[in-house]
């Protein structure tokens, strides 16, 4: 028996797919080419008409290393295949592109990431697609949306400020028995603390700018679904559209991805110490944290998710611009910034507007990196005077 069949994704990560390095490497080549060179003309006809075959093609066709990098990524969320783009809103616009079609329309949940929002609800006017925006924390609402033309159910679980989530295996039953497509956006629960695929999504989509590749030098998006969405992913929106991950990039992921159950697992124990510290704040009117024991949506949290990951929330009570602009300036390791999932923490102003919400608030995104745990907590300590 070969325990690698059996293996666990730790044991995964370091070795699917790198039995056979060149010169015995422990360490996979950059294979950095545009093209392929070819000994005749049936393996070039071979390597022309399926992306799969042994030979590669052309860099923006296939890549052994953009190849490797998506098999793991692949076993990561549970997905038979995957597609690496060059970044996540690369993944996202080509995965709904691939399901929908002029007059279609889509309902997608409230609060999704604003570029995502941006392009379901703008953008795809030009093709004359409507869509409905909806409480997603709501199925019937969900349910309610849907009519004959709808082609898509847009989700993203949790979204990514105020963290709110959809029942997920609810709602891809519901489109499955009426022949919707699903499309989730898995950044946050990144394969390993929660599966799209295993919660029924069709098509699961990353930012692998954040936690896959893991140390804030590298942006890039996958798209992870059946062997058939995928080829006919890959050879529409990803061969015609050519927004292609660089091999170089692949290479680091491949590097990020060997640590990215360590690293989820650390940033939980960060986020974790930090909830502690914010929960009983005087500054401090609300967290938004999903392992919260008093976490809204608790139950479902449980039943979908394994972790927590770094990311954390609160809504502070000053809501003065100046305020919060010295909090976010006096803060010493976290830096201010947009983006989470890499070594270092992070701190950003985030204007939290949701559907049941009279007006925006200002809430503040943490992202707890690698960094000590205490330290993270002497940081925000020290940067509380200014929220007074
Ligand atoms: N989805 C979520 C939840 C994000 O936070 C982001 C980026 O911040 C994206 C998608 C887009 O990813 P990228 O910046 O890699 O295009």
């Amino acid at each position: 028996m070969d325990p690698r069949n059996e293996a666990h994704i730790e044991t995964l990560l370091q070795h699917l797919g790198e039995d056979q390095l060149p010169y015995g490497a422990v360490a996979p080549p950059l294979v950095q080419t545009s093209t392929f060179a070819f000994q005749c003309l049936d393996q070039f006809d071979a390597a022309m008409k399926d992306y799969e075959s042994e030979a590669c093609l052309y860099t923006r066709w296939n890549n052994p290393t953009t190849r490797l990098a998506e098999m793991k990524i692949a076993a990561v969320e549970g997905s038979e295949a995957c597609l690496l783009t060059g970044s996540g809103m690369a993944a996202i616009s080509q995965a709904i592109m691939s399901v929908v079609k002029a007059g279609d329309h889509v309902v997608v949940v409230d609060g999704v990431y604003g570029p995502t929002y941006q392009f379901i609800t703008q953008y795809l006017q030009r093709f004359n697609i409507t869509s409905t925006v909806v409480d997603g924390r709501c199925k019937e609402a969900v349910a309610d949306a849907l009519r004959p033309e709808t082609s898509l159910i847009y989700l993203e679980s949790p979204t990514s400020g105020m963290f709110r989530l959809q029942d997920v295996p609810a709602i891809t039953a519901m489109a499955r028995s009426r022949g919707i497509s699903t499309i989730m956006d898995n950044t946050y629960g990144a394969g390993l603390l929660q599966s799209g695929i295993a919660l029924g999504v069709d098509l699961v989509c990353h930012s692998v700018t954040k936690y896959f590749a893991g140390h804030s030098d590298v942006v890039a998006g996958a798209i992870c679904g059946s062997k058939e969405r995928i080829r006919t992913l890959h050879d529409w929106e990803g061969a015609l559209f050519g927004g292609i991950i660089a091999p170089f990039n692949a290479w680091l992921i491949l590097r990020g991805l060997r640590t990215l159950k360590l690293r989820l697992d650390a940033t939980e124990v960060r986020a974790r110490a930090v909830h502690a510290f914010l929960k009983d704040r005087p500054e401090v009117a609300e967290v938004f944290y999903c392992g919260a024991d008093d976490f809204a949506q608790r139950e479902l949290f449980e039943q979908q998710f394994k972790g927590t990951g770094g990311l954390i929330s609160f809504l502070p009570k000053v809501q003065d611009r100046a305020k919060l602009n010295a909090f976010l300036q006096s803060l010493k390791i976290y830096r201010m910034g947009v983006s989470w999932g890499g070594h270092e923490s992070l701190a950003v102003h985030y204007p939290a507007c949701c559907m049941d919400m009279p007006e925006p608030k200002s809430v503040i995104r943490l992202y707890c990196g690698l960094e000590d745990p205490s330290d993270l907590i002497a940081d925000l300590e020290q940067a509380m005077v200014q929220l007074r």
